[in-house]
């Protein structure tokens, strides 16, 4: 097993982590632990790309790079992608979710808008009233910034 996938009460490990993170027996799988560790933590400026290559043909590939996402593992290649694109990969899930928050908001400021009671708002969204209020107000301002 690559030496430094770290062990079960590793401190870099979160309580929030999905479930097959924080289940280790993914890592029994793992096709790193049958070469030698350094590949995957390749010098400055030195390819990736026979580590990419392991990672290509492991069963373990989706767990081992939720895993390193979770964790904010800065170095080595973990699930196929090198640090910088972990990282790349995170900011775009973040964009991601940021514009299907902004979307719903706008939604539920739409419907607001079109006097759709916030009762029925509240529940076709399954939030409270009071998230509806929130969002409106939130959605309002958004809007008078950008105006
Ligand atoms: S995806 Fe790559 S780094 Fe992750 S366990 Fe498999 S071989 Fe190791």
């Amino acid at each position: 097993m690559n030496t430094l996938i770290p062990d079960d009460d590793s401190p870099s490990r979160t309580p929030q982590s999905p479930d097959f993170v924080d289940d280790p027996s993914w890592r029994e799988d793992a096709l790193c632990a049958q070469v030698d560790p350094e590949l995957f933590f390749p010098e400055k400026g030195q390819p990736s790309r026979d580590a990419k290559k392991i990672c290509s043909t492991c069963d373990v590939r989706e767990q081992c790079l939720q895993w390193a996402m979770t964790a904010n593992q800065r170095h080595g290649v973990w699930g196929g992608l090198t640090a910088r694109e972990r990282s790349r990969l995170a900011q775009s899930r973040d964009a991601h979710v940021t514009t299907r928050n902004t979307e719903r908001e706008d939604t539920i400021f739409q419907l607001h808008t079109a006097s759709v009671p916030p009762t029925e708002i509240a529940q076709r969204f399954e939030i409270t009233e009071r998230s509806v209020h929130r969002i409106v107000k939130k959605a309002r301002q958004r809007r008078q910034r950008s105006a």
